[in-house]
């Protein structure tokens, strides 16, 4: 009988937690800490270290029962070595994050980024278990995501593939901090939403859901949407619809692309399902080659532990090969 360590490190917060070998969070404790971004390298590799030692002690779990490390860490990385390639906002350049760990702790460590460990998890353990092949798509700030074929992470000849959010439905649209235009996120994301929601203040439109916040701009959100649809609002229902008819066209050229058995989303935006729901799946059928039942399209269930779920199978498998 052993222990996990799990680290999920964002952009703004660190998860922390101990899995048992039955998959189970010890005690039930999910520690989040500030991720300390923006304090240079070490800061924030000392902080991730601080919130491991910390779960380990309010679990009452010796790191001698530790039988390994898995992680979760903003990319590009080296899955392999554990090194972090560069990642500007916790000054991470070249870091070889995982051997650091593997230091600290003693115990093997072995990470991913969340796009792949979110389909790991949804392939392994959530809505997609058994699937032989899964994408999986986290919609919220952006739009990240992995892909699982034959059952195995699939990573790509360089290690980036799965950059969902980055596919282009316009050449001539928006232009993407990538060099491209049109990417997906640009019009799926929650910061796309909450975008297209401050331009519509601008324009003078009227809608329950801007009453909500007094037509300030800096509170929109995804919530008030979904409080203004369920009153019926025009505004609202028709902007869910739209939002319905981008992940419609993404999802479709995804399958185009890789047929998976089973699509699974996730993220903030699956509260809003009810009203988008109708019009993606209208969407995909007139947009994809081949007929996709709507039972292959599922939402997350892990929701937002599903990286961590992901980086204990990650570890689990690499520790039991
Ligand atoms: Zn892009």
């Amino acid at each position: 009988m052993g222990y996990y360590l799990i680290l999920d490190i964002g952009g703004t917060k660190t998860t922390a937690a101990v899995f048992s070998e039955k998959g189970e969070p010890e005690g039930d404790c999910f520690l989040v800490v500030p991720s300390k971004t923006y304090e240079g390298c070490d800061a924030v590799f000392q902080n991730t270290v601080a919130a491991g030692r910390e779960v380990l002690q309010k679990t009452g779990i010796d790191i001698k029962e530790i039988k390994g490390i898995g992680v979760a860490a903003p990319g590009p990385l080296d899955h392999e070595s554990g090194v972090i390639i560069n990642v500007p906002l916790m000054g991470w350049k070249d870091f070889p994050l995982g051997p650091e760990l593997e230091k600290e702790f003693a115990v093997p460590v072995r990470l991913d980024n969340d796009g792949n460990l979110g389909a790991l998890a949804e392939q392994r353990l959530g809505v997609a278990k058994g699937a032989r092949s899964v994408v999986y798509m986290t919609v919220s700030t952006g739009c990240g995501g992995g892909i699982v074929l034959n059952g195995e992470v699939y990573r790509g000849f360089t290690g980036s593939a799965g950059e969902l959010g980055h596919m282009s439905i316009d050449m001539n649209g928006i232009p993407c901090n990538c060099g491209s235009n049109g990417c997906l996120e640009l019009y799926a994301s929650g910061t796309a939403m909450n975008t297209r929601m401050r331009r519509d203040i601008d324009k003078g439109i009227r809608s329950l859901a801007f009453e909500d916040i007094s037509y300030d701009k800096e509170h929109v959100s995804g919530k008030i949407l979904g409080k203004a649809a369920e009153e019926g609002d025009g505004y609202a229902l028709s902007f869910l619809r739209e939002e319905g008819r981008y992940l419609g066209i993404g999802l479709a050229n995804y399958f185009n692309l890789l047929d998976p058995e089973v699509f699974v989303l996730g993220g903030g935006i699956t509260h809003l399902r009810k009203w988008f729901y109708d019009e993606m799946l209208r969407t995909i059928e007139r947009c994809a080659v081949s007929p996709v039942s709507p039972d292959r399209i599922r939402f997350s269930e892990l929701n937002d532990k599903v990286v961590v779920y992901g980086a204990y199978c990650l570890i689990k498998e690499f520790l039991k090969d």
